[in-house]
């Protein structure tokens, strides 16, 4: 039997991606990749809710991360960084990889940060050109106020930076309203795909930022620069600067067709049903969720692990016995937390209930206490 993965990316995807995935092999240029470059790009252009440029970078939801601030950021630039999760320690960890100086906004924690961090973060920090920040912090199931945090950013005159690897397609995110000027996304979490590009956002303010003439950070693939030049230069041909992974983007643009023809507030609601009835549920069953409802994600969904419950055990069992692949907790939370994702086939009402109905099984048969956890709320 092969496993369904309930786990914060990559997805179990549908029949007719699979499908569009196995095809002959694609080339990624001439008449067929060009006209696939049009379509998927304008696929992701309305998923990312812009009227802007998307460059489809070939990579992972990192490649799309470092391209963005080394493009438009030069060493020594101080960028301000949300870190309340391993992603956003994770930003930093790039940014200063990059030779940016990074600044945190917040109080870290579990906390969302607030409009007030950022601001404070600015005044503390006058010279910061930049705001990078997660807007579903995937490792706790938790949503940073990107709409507030970019509206102050904009006020301050910040280039925003946003990781929406784990949120776009599945959370609400409106790149052009809110001003988001580098948005991140990746194929493979809520839009339902296989592993392919890393779409990147790019507002007229970052290409002003990435044609400034100082010299960047970045080298020449992980570039956005050389991506538009080859897209400009080599549009009606080969309008990407290296092999592109076109079966990969087939089943891409099948996924997001089929995101367009049930529209993406449908696509979305169907995550979140499956987010609010596995919070309940689980309530029900003595578990305490390790993010408070109000700052919860609709997408991935933390849990604390009930007193003296065998996390590994747990997430095995249900591989096993199940065919249901969790996520386990990161870092500190490793023996404490696991997290239930609710992309791709996870969320299908039919995967929901044999979890449920499994976990409570498990709950009885191992006779787990019920009682509070330090890390509950
Ligand atoms: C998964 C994830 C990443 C990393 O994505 P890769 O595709 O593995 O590079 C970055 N940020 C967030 C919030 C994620 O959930």
């Amino acid at each position: 039997m092969s496993e369904v993965l309930c786990i914060p990316g990559p997805v179990t995807v549908d029949a007719d991606v699979e499908r569009a995935f196995a095809g002959p092999i694609r080339p990624h240029y001439g008449d067929a990749g060009v006209a696939q470059h049009r379509e998927l790009g304008g696929l992701l252009r309305a998923v990312m809710r812009t009227e802007g440029d998307v460059v489809m970078l070939f990579g992972p939801g990192t490649a799309g991360l470092e391209a963005a601030l080394a493009s438009a950021l030069a060493p020594g630039d101080e960028v301000l960084v949300v870190r309340n999760g391993f992603f956003g320690d994770r930003l930093a960890e790039i940014a200063t990889a990059l030779g940016l100086r990074v600044h945190p906004v917040g109080a870290g924690g579990r906390q969302p940060a607030r409009a007030a961090d950022l601001r404070a973060a600015r005044a503390a920090h006058p010279g910061a050109r930049a705001l990078a920040v997660v807007h579903h912090e995937t490792s706790y199931g938790l949503v940073n106020p990107v709409r507030d945090l970019c509206e102050v950013a904009r006020e301050e005159g910040l280039l925003t930076v946003v990781d929406a690897v784990a949120s776009l397609g599945g959370i609400p995110l409106e790149v052009d309203r809110w001003s988001v000027d580098l948005c991140v996304g990746v194929a493979n979490k809520c839009l339902g795909a296989p592993v392919a590009v890393a779409p990147v956002s790019v507002s007229r303010r970052a290409w002003a930022a990435i044609d400034d003439g100082r010299p960047k950070a970045a080298g020449w693939y992980l570039n956005l620069a050389t991506w538009r030049r080859y897209e400009r230069d080599w549009g009606d041909w080969h309008p990407y600067p290296v092999t592109m992974p076109a079966n990969a983007m087939e089943a891409l643009a099948e996924a997001l067709r089929g995101i367009q023809r049930r529209g993406l507030a449908c696509h979305q609601a169907r995550l979140a049903a499956a987010a609010a009835r596995v919070r309940r549920e689980l309530r029900a069953l003595g578990f305490q969720m390790l993010v408070p409802d109000e700052h919860a994600s609709p997408v991935t969904t933390a849990v604390c692990a009930l007193p003296g419950m065998d996390v590994a055990h747990y997430l095995r069992w249900m591989r096993v016995e199940h065919g249901l692949r969790l996520g386990g907790g990161l870092g500190e939370l490793h023996d404490c937390v696991f997290r239930v994702g609710h992309m791709g086939a996870a969320a299908r009402p039919g995967v929901v209930d044999e979890y449920l109905r499994a976990t409570a099984d498990y709950v009885s048969a191992f006779a787990v206490p019920r009682a509070l956890t330090k890390h509950g709320s």
